[in-house]
């Protein structure tokens, strides 16, 4: 059987007994009386802190932060909605970050008038087909493209 691990060695200044925490094996004190321990400690979160850093302003400088969404009418955002779909289910963008798009889009739907009323009380369809097409292309192509740069710009980093 294992033993008891050993105690620190150290003295408590005050009451003179000796420490009571478990020894790091290495130096007979526990991480309290250790200064090694401190040491690596601070260089460690000073470590995480820059690595932090330098990871937000990595993605600060993403291509993907410069897209500019056009969520202005309801063509635009099923535009916009119907784009990132189609990048989820192809594995271009991951399922998080399009959960994360659409909930935002859905928040935006909310600001839009509801759909005019036609004289028999229906919904009038809010969209123009053709148009609504065109708006989806052009969407998906900017989008390819700033994923692409994105991938770029990720691959030339380190990696975390
Ligand atoms: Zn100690």
């Amino acid at each position: 059987m294992f033993g008891r691990p050993p105690t620190c060695t150290a003295t408590l200044p005050r009451s003179g007994y000796r420490c009571r925490f478990a020894a790091r094996r290495e130096t007979g004190l526990c991480i309290n009386h250790d200064p090694a321990y401190r040491v690596q400690q601070v260089a460690n979160r000073t470590k995480g802190l820059a690595l932090a850093a330098e990871a937000r302003a990595r993605r600060a400088q993403s291509p993907l932060y410069t897209f500019n969404m056009d969520l202005s009418d309801r063509t635009a955002v099923q535009a916009l909605l119907d784009t990132i779909i189609r990048l989820e289910l192809s594995g271009r963008i991951p399922l998080a970050r399009s959960r994360n798009l659409i909930r935002a889009i859905a928040i935006a739907t909310r600001n839009f008038d509801p759909p005019a009323r036609t004289r028999d009380g229906n919904r009038r369809s809010a969209h123009n087909y053709t148009d609504y097409v065109l708006r989806q292309r052009a969407i998906q192509r900017r989008v390819e493209a700033v994923l692409a740069r994105a991938e770029q710009h990720e691959e030339s980093g380190p990696r975390s």
